[in-house]
Parts: C-alpha cells; sequence; structure tokens
C-alpha cells in the first residue's frame, strides 16, 4: 500500500509499504479519508514531536477490511472512525472517563501509524477501549474524518461550560476557530464574538452566523466584546490560535468568574507575561483542553446532522500520492482543512 511517512522536520514523503493481517485484538481499516490537523503542520515545522518514520493523520475515517481474532462488535465492512488516543484504561484519569489526560498515553499519528495511508492496522489497545466508533449511516466519511477536530472543538466547548444563550469570544477564525462557530451556534450559543485579521476568514465567520466580527488590526476588540456582553465580557474566551502576543490580550475579554481555554498548542520554550491579579481579583479560570473523551467523540457524531456548513469546513483535497500538499496549502494558509481521501471507500 502506498502510505505519507514523516522523515524529519520539513520531509514527508510517499512510499510502498506492507501492511500485515490484522493479529489478536487489532482491527485493519481501509482508510476512507483522513484530515491534516494544525499539530500535524507543527510536528512538520519541528514544533511537537512525532517519531520519524511515522505514518501521520489522527483525524481518520474508515471501512473495516480485516478484524483480528478475539475482536468483538466490529464487523468487516462496518464504516468507522478512529480516535487516536492509546490508554491505559488503568490510571486516575482513565477510570473517570479522561481517556485524553492518561498519564501513559500513546496516539497514532505521532508514535503509532495514523491514517495517512491506504490502510492502516489498528492497535489493540485503541480497540480494547473503544475507540473504533460506528460511523452514523448517512453521514459522509469525508465529515466523519472531521470527528476527531470536532470531538476537540466539543471538549473545549463543555470546558467552557457554555450553555444556550452563554456568550464567547473566539480568538481567531482558522479550522478550528470556525469549528468553535459553527458547533457554538449549533448548541444555541449567544452572542458569538469572533476576531480575525484575515479578511476571508471573518468573510466565512460572517457567513456562519457569528453576530460580531472584529478585525484585531483595526477593531477595539476589548472594547467591543464588553459592549456586545452588556459591559461584562464574555461568559467564556477561547485561544484557537498558538501566538503567545494573544494570551494576555484574550485575558481582557472574558468576564469576572468567566473561562478562557488555551485550545491551542503553542510553539515551545516561550513565556508568556501577564498581571496574576486580573485573575485573582476576577476569579478567572484558565484552563486548557486537547483532543477529548470517547463520550465527546460519540456526541460528535450524533451532532454532525445538526451542524449547518460543517461540509464546507473540507476545502482542499488530495490523493495519497498528493499528501505532501496538503500540508503546504495549510502552511500557505490556502483554505481551511485540507484532507487525503481515497474516493469510494465507505461510500464517500
Ligand atoms: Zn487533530
Ligand atoms: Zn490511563
Amino acid at each position: 500500500m502506498r502510505a505519507t511517512i514523516f522523515e524529519a522536520p520539513g520531509t514527508i514523503s510517499v512510499v510502498e509499504r506492507a501492511v500485515p493481517p490484522p493479529g489478536p485484538g487489532e482491527v485493519r481499516l481501509r482508510v476512507a479519508a483522513a484530515s491534516l490537523c494544525a499539530s500535524d503542520v507543527r510536528v512538520y515545522r519541528g514544533e511537537k514531536y512525532a517519531k520519524p518514520g511515522v505514518v501521520p493523520g489522527h483525524e481518520i475515517a474508515g471501512v473495516v477490511d480485516g478484524v483480528g481474532e478475539g475482536v468483538t462488535g466490529i464487523d468487516e465492512g462496518a464504516r468507522v472512525v478512529i480516535c487516536p488516543i492509546v490508554a491505559c484504561g488503568q490510571c486516575r484519569f482513565c477510570i473517570v472517563g479522561r481517556q485524553n489526560r492518561c498519564i501513559a498515553r500513546k496516539t497514532l499519528g505521532y508514535d503509532l501509524d495514523g491514517g495517512f495511508a491506504e490502510q492502516l492496522l489498528v492497535p489493540a489497545e485503541i480497540v480494547r477501549v473503544g475507540h473504533v466508533l460506528p460511523v452514523p449511516s448517512g453521514l459522509p466519511m469525508d465529515i466523519a474524518a472531521l470527528t476527531e477536530p470536532a470531538a476537540c472543538v466539543l471538549n473545549s466547548l463543555d470546558l467552557c461550560a457554555l450553555g444556550t444563550g452563554s456568550s464567547v469570544a473566539i480568538v481567531g477564525a482558522g479550522p478550528m476557530g470556525l469549528l468553535h462557530l459553527l458547533l457554538a451556534r449549533a448548541a444555541g450559543v449567544g452572542p458569538i464574538i469572533v476576531s480575525e485579521p484575515v479578511a476571508a476568514r471573518r468573510a466565512i465567520a460572517q457567513r456562519w452566523g457569528a453576530d460580531l466580527v472584529l478585525d484585531p488590526a483595526t477593531d477595539d476588540v476589548a472594547g467591543a466584546v464588553k459592549a456586545a456582553t452588556g459591559g461584562y465580557g464574555a461568559d467564556a474566551v477561547v485561544l484557537t490560535v498558538g501566538v503567545h502576543a494573544l494570551v494576555a490580550p484574550a485575558i481582557e475579554l472574558v468576564r469576572r468568574q468567566g473561562v478562557i481555554n488555551m485550545f491551542a498548542g503553542f510553539p515551545p520554550h516561550q513565556t508568556v507575561p501577564f498581571d496574576p491579579n486580573v485573575i485573582h481579583y476576577g476569579e478567572i479560570n484558565l484552563t486548557g483542553s486537547q483532543n477529548a473523551t470517547t463520550d465527546q467523540y460519540r456526541r460528535t457524531l450524533a451532532m454532525f446532522a445538526h451542524v449547518p456548513h460543517i461540509d464546507e469546513v473540507i476545502t482542499n483535497r488530495y490523493g495519497i500520492e498528493r499528501a505532501p500538499e496538503a500540508y503546504s496549502s495549510r502552511l500557505a494558509m490556502d483554505g481551511l482543512k485540507s484532507l487525503v481521501e481515497f474516493p469510494g471507500v465507505g461510500g464517500a
């Protein structure tokens, strides 16, 4: 089969690789679609670790084409998505359903081979913890490949404790900022305020239902957020851009006792100065979020049918032989989500 390989920062290639039949407890997939994550781009840039020689891709939808001995409840031909987290199932985090914080966690696409390949051998540990999830009938496989990023957004919205009529300020309208907008909109959150310097992305945010769209280059973002929230500030602020200089300004957007979520990952070895008294006197909850729980994956799959514009998040599609272009298009900020796809697999 053909597979994309991360060789070293800056080097992605497409090679021929053998895929063995599934061993005990394992499941083999024919990949239908796998989307590229901002964190894959961070690996490419050398800002985040991945094992040299690994097949990248952790946002995966596919069709089961082999089932190992002892696997029950997963049949050949089933359309599935993968939660890429290998969790121990036994640590304090796993036993409360927070496999994404497992102390022994490994992840497909970084430590173990992921989905930018024709086929994928799903490790027994992933199968055992229920991280092979069925795709609802009628849901196209390209949308199903967005389950991982959308589940990450659901985790973010859950941590922000946003309900119907809660206000949120989303910093950045890249793919993940816009996914926050779509899921928050579908959940009845509002007003939704988006801050984004790129005009084309502001236009998308406007078209997809943001109540207020701001240009940080020309607008007084903190003043506008306060004005749109009765003078209080937003109930929650989500930072979807990993730029250190945006952290302190983001803290100014939240109301007292509100939540600020560092959704984005940041380049390493830099710190951020901010006034801790703002957190102290405001009783502000400063948190981060990364990946999602198994239940959030399940809820995401159930929710997709009720999220307008979700199909428009995918703007760039490549066959496996053009997988390196998925990286270059994201580096050039050309479009939103890039997909490596195998048309026809799973009825996509
Ligand atoms: Zn991702
Ligand atoms: Zn664990």
